[in-house]
């Protein structure tokens, strides 16, 4: 194998992307590149090793080069081959592809039409039933979960995946400025953090820089933090949070709020046919930990608004909320918006705890609910545990009721 030929073609791209893709330039100087037989196409491993299959390599036109150099980059720098652990690593791999290529749309790069078999949000869609709007706004994590569940009624196709799992050995061609490759763990998940930030900024300053690849690189560094946090934050701003509301990614949980001060959150709870033992467990989990430092409105529904329920601690929300929390039957919000729209005083929280499954969420009357009682409230938010929800001047969290780490 001919690795000097080979190393002068990386060079060559990576002077490509300075000029075409500056946010793939500083990434693709600090992987480590290797070749290797043992990989039948290309790929990269779980300390962000690159790694080409030279012979395959050879077969490709300069303009698909460049392309699995873009898409292998991007996997590093999202931390991809550390976030598949957990999963199938097979479905996991699907949804990531799915995003990078996501993310390409609106620059140099026509993935689809350098390899018509590349995955796609479109592709996905078609299977997991959620549309691409939709599965643009989930993580990679949120989108296989939704793979995992349609995966055991349908076969995915197959396909080679380019997350390899454990670590490729192979002819160096690059070493990899920064030593970001003998790095583990969290180690090695800080060094590539720091490695986006700075794409991130070299992008913006040198060229320019696709929406969606901004956002899914945002979506590494900023770390959503725990529901009450997020609240919290929210209420001690006492602003009005608009679709970009930034989470406070830099403060920690042990943030102090004010002494004494109370604040009134209305939790407005899905309790349809749809939603799970588990997720009822974990809605009402929240709601007990948000009666730590509030007084709690909680409000069940499903296509109707059921009684307002009050709680002032934790104790409250188990003896009185979490009973009350059934329902069953189908999922419409307008009530219960207009409900909490009603009895609500300017600058309380509402959150909406749901799996994402809304009847009206796209009727025009019901997201002039959500517009209302966000411009109302001091805190709005949605967190869901499904499908995203659309709902003007809310804040949007995904609730992972399966892999919860946080309390
Ligand atoms: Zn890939």
């Amino acid at each position: 194998m001919n690795v000097e030929a080979l190393r002068k073609e990386i060079r060559n791209i990576k002077l490509y992307t300075i000029r075409y893709f500056q946010f793939i330039a500083i990434p693709l100087s600090y992987m480590r590149i290797a070749a290797t037989d043992d990989i039948p196409t290309a790929g990269v491993d779980e300390r962000g090793t690159f790694a080409i299959n030279p012979d395959w390599w050879a077969k490709l036109m300069d303009e698909q080069k460049r392309a699995v150099c873009i898409h292998e980059a991007l996997h590093v720098v999202l931390l991809h081959p550390l976030r598949a652990k957990g999963f199938n690593r097979q479905i996991y791999n699907i949804a990531a592809d799915g995003k990078v290529n996501w993310a390409l749309n609106g620059s140099e790069i026509n993935v689809e039409r350098l390899f018509p078999d590349a995955v796609t949000l479109k592709k996905i869609a078609k299977v997991v039933n959620i549309p691409v709007e939709s599965l643009e706004k989930m993580s990679a994590e949120e989108i296989a979960s939704r793979l995992e569940d349609v995966a055991k009624e349908l076969p995915l196709g197959g396909g080679c995946g380019d997350l390899i799992e454990g670590e490729v050995e192979g002819e160096v061609v690059q070493e990899g400025e920064g030593g970001a490759a003998e790095k583990r763990g969290k180690d090695l998940e800080k060094a590539w953090k720091e490695i986006a930030a700075s794409a991130l900024t070299y992008a913006k300053i040198a060229g320019k820089l696709p929406a969606g690849l901004e956002r899914v690189v945002n979506e590494v560094l900023e770390v959503k933090p725990p529901w009450h946090v997020a609240l919290r934050f929210g209420l001690r701003n006492h602003s009005k949070h608009d679709a970009s509301f930034a989470y406070p990614s830099r403060r920690g949980d042990e943030y102090p709020g004010y002494y004494g001060y109370r604040y009134r959150v209305w939790c407005l709870i899905d309790c349809s046919g749809s939603i799970s033992e588990d997720e009822l467990r974990i809605f009402s989990g929240i709601v007990k930990h948000e009666a730590r430092n509030a007084d709690i409105y909680a409000i069940p529904w499903d296509a109707e608004a059921y009684e307002v329920l009050s709680a002032k601690n934790p104790a409250e929300v188990a003896s009185k909320v979490a009973p009350k929390m059934r329902g069953g039957g189908g999922t419409v919000i307008a009530p219960v918006l207009q409900k909490a729209l009603g009895l609500m005083e300017p600058g309380d929280a509402v959150i909406v705890l749901t799996d994402g499954e809304i009847t009206d969420e796209v009727n025009s009357e019901t997201k002039g609910l959500f517009a209302r009682a966000a411009a109302k409230a001091g805190f709005a938010m949605v967190g869901y545990t499904h499908k995203p929800v659309y709902a003007p001047g809310f804040a949007l969290s995904y609730i992972d009721f399966r892999r919860r780490r946080d309390g």
